[in-house]
């Protein structure tokens, strides 16, 4: 044990501890307290076991509040073995590793400012610290954080360190270009370990965590780490953007100078005042076969607002123009969550969108997304090619995702922070839609609907477009409730309309349920399943469907056109169920039912459905549609009973039970 260094003072209680090369104490002298550093000079690296005195000559002349000063530095010997010992500031403080975890954004913003503050200082003296980390940062009583040990790390030998035992604790900040070629790194070496610290300090988790050297060493070399959001939901998207650009793996990719780190911590964004319009909306999803169907439903003023397929931007550029024409609002759906399946590599439309992979047999992949730059780049390519084509709402890109636990989910999240954080710099009048697209067959766990719920509110779209696999006729009350119940909640947390999309009858017991908004084709088979993403031909028939709205249903008429609607005409409840909108006037005495008509007479049955729903207070819309379904359900029996086949209505029942669950629910 130690008790003198150059009449130095130490007593025994006043180890301090051992970092990653040598041993502080506690020193006195003359009164006055001091750090003391003690290593063994065979740790020096040859190059500098002559030239150590210029070295730490150098480090003195950096001076700065937050740096720990150098006092004195010197050679002895202890049980022949020779010894380097640095006398430095004492700080009483704590040390940041007692802070991690712990504190709140603003303080770790606080922390880390001043921290890059005192790197710029040291960077000035032309001095790499390399080896920051929470255990070299001091907060001093004042509340200002220490920085120690810079440039030491230089002058240490690695390789020859093996009695400390703190090898891999070494590395948890350490750049990936440092540990390939330590001799040849500069200034963004130091940002990179900033932001593991920043990392670590917020979330209270390394960003590289392995147990050994070499799965350390490639975590840091090849993987990007979880963001930080991910941890915890509470860390604000420009922050958490800051952080992932300090840990890009490549240096030019990086911030660049201590400047422009300071300007992004400092730069927080606009937030955008949102008008929240939750009335009831129907979104018709057009398609590019639409064309005729869409202009008369214009003329007759059927459509208030469009959701259409970006794939057929280019494709059906007049259609594009009519649109932009009409002044109805106008959006769209990326297709983004085609990209991943091969199945679409192939369709013209999907492959030539500017933000797919552009590759016959290499779809998008999680990859794609990892690095913040990148997600950047494919938000900005997403948004712009909607902006060239006119849109009056814009669409964040979304993926499929099994459950919350899948990747895709949390690269959609980034992904729709970013195109809001888009869209407030550079098109902040536009409103912005999130898409969710999720299999909702675990959304009765609590804790996957709350960890959708929490990262989602989070966002701050201005409204939701949500896909749920599988939600169809077939769907049991299960999926049902929760695929509600879930939408409702983000509806209320969030203060932004929910969507329910690619749906069929359901929707109007949704829109009675309280969710503000609902999407679907025009009169095609509605419903969405992830088959419909990776198989080109699921989902898709030319069979002509009628809406009845009686029966709150589609039926199927195949190429028997006439014989189900005159099977129909000659039941006891014909006249309950003829229409009279002037594209069905005159089916009864034989002019045939066109598909076209067939599509009209969807639209204009769909806008007089939603115009009553309208009408009727919100707290009795579910009384209403209850009415609506037994009434259905009426029907149905009739007609069976009376022998006419014409599809199978148990969906009515499910529909019935889950309107009775959020009855009881309410009561
Ligand atoms: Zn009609």
């Amino acid at each position: 044990m130690l008790s003198n260094v150059n009449s130095y003072n130490i007593k025994p209680e006043w180890f301090i501890g051992k970092g990653s090369f040598g041993s502080v104490y506690k020193a006195e002298k003359a009164g006055k307290f001091y750090a003391i550093k003690v290593f063994q000079t065979e740790l020096l690296q040859t190059a500098y076991k002559d030239r150590i005195d210029r070295e730490i000559k150098a480090l003195q002349k950096i001076t700065h509040p937050n740096v720990v000063k150098i006092y004195d530095f010197g050679k002895f010997k202890d049980n022949e073995f020779e010894y380097f010992y640095i006398v430095m500031d004492f700080i009483e403080g704590k040390s940041l590793t007692e802070y991690v975890g712990g504190i709140d954004e603003k303080k770790c913003i606080e922390i880390v400012e001043s921290v890059v503050d005192t790197i710029e200082a040291i960077h000035s003296q032309g001095v790499i610290h390399r080896d920051l980390k929470p255990a070299n940062i001091v907060i001093n009583q004042k509340g200002a954080p220490i920085i120690l040990d810079f440039g030491l790390a230089k002058l240490i030998d690695y390789s020859s360190i093996t009695q400390t035992g703190d090898r891999v604790g070494t590395f948890y900040y350490m750049s990936p270009e440092q540990i390939t070629d330590s001799k040849n790194i500069d200034s963004r070496s130091d940002y990179f370990s900033i932001g593991v610290i920043f990392y670590e300090l917020i979330t209270g988790a390394r960003p590289y965590d392995a147990m050994n050297l070499p799965a350390l060493v490639d975590q840091i070399k090849n993987v990007y780490p979880k963001n930080p959001s991910e941890l915890n939901s509470s860390i604000s998207n420009h922050i958490e953007n800051v952080i992932l650009r300090l840990l890009e793996k490549s240096p030019y990719k990086r911030y660049q100078t201590t400047r422009e780190i300071k300007n992004a911590l400092r730069s927080i964004p606009e937030k955008r005042k949102r008008k929240i319009d939750i009335d009831v909306k129907f979104f018709v999803r057009l398609l590019h076969n639409d064309k005729t169907v869409f202009m008369s439903a214009l003329d007759d003023s059927l459509l208030d607002r469009i959701i259409f397929p970006a794939n057929f931007f280019t494709l059906c550029k007049p259609t594009v123009q009519l649109i932009r024409k009409t002044g109805v609002s106008f959006t769209t759906d990326p297709a983004t969550n085609r990209l991943p399946y091969p199945a679409f590599s192939k369709t013209k439309g999907i492959r030539e969108l500017p933000y797919s992979s552009g590759d016959e047999v290499i779809p998008i992949q999680k990859k794609d997304f990892h690095s913040i730059l990148q997600v950047q780049e494919y938000v900005k390519k997403v948004l712009e090619f909607q902006i060239q084509n006119g849109v009056t709402e814009l669409a964040a890109p979304f993926f499929f995702a099994k459950n919350s636990s899948d990747e895709w989910f949390n690269i959609n999240i980034k992904l729709l922070k970013e195109s809001i954080a888009y869209r407030d710099q550079f098109y902040s009048k536009m409103p912005i839609w999130g898409g969710i697209c999720m299999n909702v067959d675990n959304w009765h766990d609590e804790e996957e609907k709350s960890r959708i719920l929490n990262h989602y509110v989070k966002t701050e779209p201005d409204g939701f477009f949500i896909y749920g696999d599988p939600i169809a006729n077939t769907s049991n009350l299960v999926q049902l409730y929760h695929y509600t119940d879930l939408s409702k909640k983000l509806q209320t947390a969030s203060a932004a309309p929910v969507v329910a999309c690619r749906i069929n009858g359901l929707g109007l017991i949704l829109i009675c349920l309280g969710i503000s908004g609902i999407s679907s084709g025009i009169a095609v088979l509605d419903n969405f399943r992830e088959p419909i993403l990776s198989d080109a031909q699921e989902g898709y028939s030319n069979d002509p469907r009628y809406y009845i709205p009686e029966l709150l249903s589609m039926i199927t008429l195949k190429k028997k056109v006439a014989t189900k609607l005159t099977d129909i005409a000659k039941s006891s409840i014909a006249n309950e169920l003829k229409c009279n909108c002037k594209y069905c006037r005159g089916i009864y005495s034989g002019t045939p039912l066109t598909q076209r008509n067939m599509k009209l007479h969807f639209l204009t049955r769909r806008k007089q459905e939603l115009e009553e729903i309208k009408k009727i207070p919100y707290d009795k819309r579910i009384n209403y549609i209850e009415e609506k379904v037994n009434l259905a359900m009426k029907y149905a029996r009739t007609l069976s009973n009376e022998g006419i086949e014409v599809g199978d209505f148990s969906h009515l029942t499910t529909w019935k039970g889950l309107i009775e669950n959020f009855k009881k629910k309410n009561s």
